[in-house]
Order: C-alpha cells, then structure tokens, then sequence
C-alpha cells in the first residue's frame, strides 16, 4: 500500500466515524419507547413500535461499526492496517477502500462464509 493510498483510507474511516458518531444521538432519541400519549398523526401505535425496533437495530449496527472503525483507526496507529491476520498478506486497496473496517482480505473472509 503507498502512502498517498493510506492516506486515502485514513481520511475514509475518519469520515465513517464522524457519520456514525453523528447518526448515534438521532438513532438513539428515535429507539426511546413509544409514548401512548404522544400524538402519532398518521402513524398507529403499532407502526411507531415497529420503526422503534428498525431504529434500535441500526443503532446497534452503527454502534458495532463505529468501534470496527476506531479498531482500523488503532491498527492504522500501530501500523497493521491493511494486513489479513489470517494468511499474513496485504489486503488489497479497492476492498480497503469499499470497506474500510475491513479486518480479513477477500478470500479469508469468504473461507469464513
Ligand atoms: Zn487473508
């Protein structure tokens, strides 16, 4: 990996991590249990429970993420980002790029299913 490509992947997951850090408070006021008395409009009971629950789930997805990031980030620090730690060889720029928190390369994370 060069230098300039390193630091294309640093500048992504800091980018990944304000966008989860900034979606943490909305998700988390929208996972707040459901009110009788709050005025739904158009909406019935049922259905604000059941967005509660599509909202809690991304909260927690984001939550996960947002520490896969701040673990890349830590690897970046101590310089084994970008390396599968299951067959030791570097994992390749297009798939750091399309996930940047990406821990195993292709083929270990496809061994895995
Ligand atoms: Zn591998």
């Amino acid at each position: 990996m060069t230098e300039e490509q390193r630091e294309t992947l640093r500048h992504r997951l800091d980018e990944a991590v304000v966008e989860a850090q900034e979606s943490i408070p909305y998700l988390t006021e929208a996972g707040k249990p459901v009110e009788p008395s709050v005025a739904l409009g158009r909406l019935t009971r049922m259905e604000a429970i059941s967005e509660k629950g599509v909202n809690e789930e991304m909260l927690r997805q984001t939550k996960a993420r947002l520490e896969r990031l701040q673990n890349a980030l830590t690897r970046m620090e101590n310089g084994t980002y970008g390396v599968c730690p299951r067959c030791k060889r570097e994992i390749t720029f297009e798939r750091l790029y399309a996930i940047p928190e990406a821990i195993l390369c292709v083929s270990c994370a496809d061994k895995r299913g």
